[in-house]
């Protein structure tokens, strides 16, 4: 169903398969504030649904449900098909990590009267809306003594929340005439940890204040946050969006939205359906390049398959890796930017993502004359239309914005180097990469089912 609102395809049924299966997301958006905490959640699914970590696995055969976990912050699952693991796999991927502030290695300072957080920002984000809104404190900090203490503040009801101050409007007549780039400055993305000095016996009191309560809390000193990775985000839950409860708003759908569905989509596929073998991997650091080696670039999905090839008996796992990445077939889901009454000129219309009409396709992304983008083979293309129109799914094509209003890339490309087929699939989202962004449910459930018909097409 090509470019029509899935709203008006369900009977009350479907409308309520399709609010429960958001509940399930939302859920799980709430808990996955961070990369690896998204991980940890993913390993939970797949225990649950049978999965077991390659390291208890000592030979494969059809029907298996395997998963790999690269330094708890990118995670790959299998579920071996009918056909040999070199005639290819049906691969669903998407990104983990979203744009945030990251504390700094030496972060605690105090300045008049307050204890503060140095963070420095990660990905693309707005300065300006990261000021003034409630943040929670999540991550790791990792001591010398091999322990690793989980962060978690800012969530619980009882929780206090953190913030960053911004300039009352009565004195702002200069950063009032500033552009909205410079209104507010990156060194200048500082939370607000405290006011309240311990004595008045210490240099920094009210530092040594803050010091202490992490002590008493998290047993940690100062000099541990050099080793940890401490992520500010938006405090709070995902919550239902518009009067008619028809979207979800929340922090980070950008692309937990797309790893949720596909997680969920092999979680669910029927094993026997399955003739080639299903792959969902879920990666890091793609909104700073998927760099790492937790990032898409990493060699880790390529060992991942070939130690499966190597599980199945090949003698040159490596080389038949090759071989079997050739042969495979990609959704490479990231959210699409959805179309904004508000801001309707950024957009060309016949070739926008609109909300509530289904999984979108981007034949390419990319800035300027394409730059950057995979640009999908329209020979692939034609056998996804089929599948979603046999399917009855609805889905619909669009590029991001206008040409030269700006652009963007994904993880596509990097795939698209093993010589396989790929193609750029997601979810349109507003506000993208803001504090708070929005998607359809409908949009939600489309891509779920999308992406299981895939697997088994
Ligand atoms: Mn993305
Ligand atoms: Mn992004």
């Amino acid at each position: 169903m090509y470019r029509q609102n899935a709203w008006l395809k369900y009977d009350n049924k479907e409308n309520k398969e399709v609010m429960k299966f958001s509940e399930g997301y939302k859920q799980f958006l709430s808990f996955g504030k961070t990369e690896r905490l998204v991980t940890k959640e993913s390993i939970q699914l797949l225990n649950e649904a049978g999965f077991k970590p390659i390291e208890e696995c000592s030979s494969i055969k059809k029907g298996d449900k395997i998963y790999f976990i690269n330094k708890n912050k990118n995670i790959c699952a299998f579920v071996i098909g009918q056909k040999p693991l070199k005639e290819g796999f049906r691969i669903l991927g998407a990104h983990i990590d979203s744009p945030r502030l990251d504390l700094k290695e030496n972060p605690i300072y105090e300045k008049n009267g307050f204890a503060l957080g140095n963070t420095h920002y990660y990905g693309g984000v707005k300065k300006y809306q990261y000021v003034t809104i409630p943040l929670a404190l999540h991550g790791v900090v990792c001591k010398k003594d091999g322990t690793t203490v989980d962060i978690n503040i800012g969530e619980d009801e009882k929780d206090p929340i953190l913030g960053i101050t911004d300039l009352l409007i009565h004195l702002s007549a200069d950063q009032m005439a500033k552009p909205l780039a410079k209104a507010i400055e990156g060194e200048n993305l500082d939370i607000t940890l405290g006011n309240m000095p311990i004595s008045d016996k210490e240099k920094q009191p009210i530092k040594a204040n803050v010091l202490k309560l992490l002590k008493k809390k998290y047993d940690i000193e100062e000099e541990d946050f050099v080793s940890a990775e401490i992520e500010v985000v938006p405090a709070g839950p995902a919550r239902d969006y518009g009067l008619d409860r028809s979207m979800v708003a929340g922090y980070g759908h950008d692309d937990r939205v797309c790893a949720y569905t596909s997680l969920k989509a092999i979680l669910d596929i029927d094993a026997s359906q399955l003739q080639k073998s299903a792959c969902c991997i879920l990666v890091d650091k793609e909104e700073i390049g998927s760099v790492g080696a937790t990032g898409m670039q990493s060699l880790f999905f390529e060992n991942a398959i070939a130690k499966l090839l190597s599980l199945a008996g090949e003698d040159d796992p490596l080389f038949s890796a090759r071989i079997a990445l050739e042969n495979s077939e990609m959704l490479s889901s990231d959210v699409s930017a959805g179309f904004d009454p508000l801001y309707a000129s950024v957009n060309d219309p016949d070739n926008a993502a609109y909300f509530a009409h289904g999984i979108v396709f981007n034949k390419y992304t990319g800035s300027r004359g394409k730059s950057g983008s995979n640009d999908a083979n329209p020979e692939y293309y034609a056998f996804i239309r089929k599948t979603m129109d046999e399917n009855n799914i609805n889905w619909q094509s669009s590029e991001l914005g206008r040409v030269d209003q700006g652009g963007g890339g994904t993880i596509a490309y990097i795939l698209g180097n093993y010589n396989m087929h790929v193609i750029d699939a997601g979810i349109p989202v507003l506000n993208m990469h803001a504090p708070m962004e929005i998607v359809s449910k409908a949009d939600v459930y489309e891509a779920y089912r999308a992406y299981k018909a895939f697997l088994v097409a």
